[in-house]
């Protein structure tokens, strides 16, 4: 579960800032955060990374807007607003949990849209017609005057279903 995870904060940040190398390191900011089970300031991390300040906020501010580390926020002593941030089970879980809402909405809208691509066929000239084409025509090709059939897209909807359906085991 925690693969799954780094796996998504690794690929995430190398997309967004366009570089592995950047991905690599937002994935030992996470490892880091979760092993020292406590709030860290981005100060710190940098320094325990050995890395600078303002990549390590870049970093850390991006997966807070994926919702893929935790923050907290409060007053210091001489009155300043400082963050803190945090990566515990529960980021973990929620993270993998909205990722895998994101990709059940992609395959069912797939899956929508290739229902709603069913199409007629003509078994005689194999000429092939949406629903609207086949209701214009009334229900007989245009070309041979032959019942048209319908084919629904059977087997990659089934496929997608598994596929949405093996989401909810992760
Ligand atoms: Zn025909």
């Amino acid at each position: 579960m925690k693969e799954a995870y780094l796996y998504i904060v690794e690929k995430s940040v190398a997309w967004e800032f366009d570089s592995p190398e950047y991905g690599r390191l937002a994935r030992k900011v996470v490892e880091l955060l979760y092993d020292r089970k406590e709030d860290l300031t981005d100060d710190r991390v940098a320094i325990l990374l050995n890395i600078s300040t303002a990549e390590t906020r870049r970093i850390l501010q991006y997966l807070m807007k994926l919702g893929l580390v935790g923050v907290k926020k409060r007053t210091t002593e001489d009155y300043r607003i400082e963050y803190t941030w945090y990566v515990d089970d529960d980021v973990i879980r929620q993270a993998i949990k909205n990722r895998a809402k994101v990709a059940k909405e992609k395959i069912s809208s797939l899956i929508k849209s290739l229902t709603e691509g069913a199409y007629y066929v003509c078994p005689t000239c194999h000429m092939r017609y949406t629903l609207d084409q086949a209701v214009n025509y009334g229900g007989v090709c245009p070309v041979c005057g032959t019942q048209l059939e319908y084919v629904e897209n059977v087997e990659e909807i089934d496929k997608l279903t598994k596929a949405y359906e093996s989401i909810d085991k992760i």
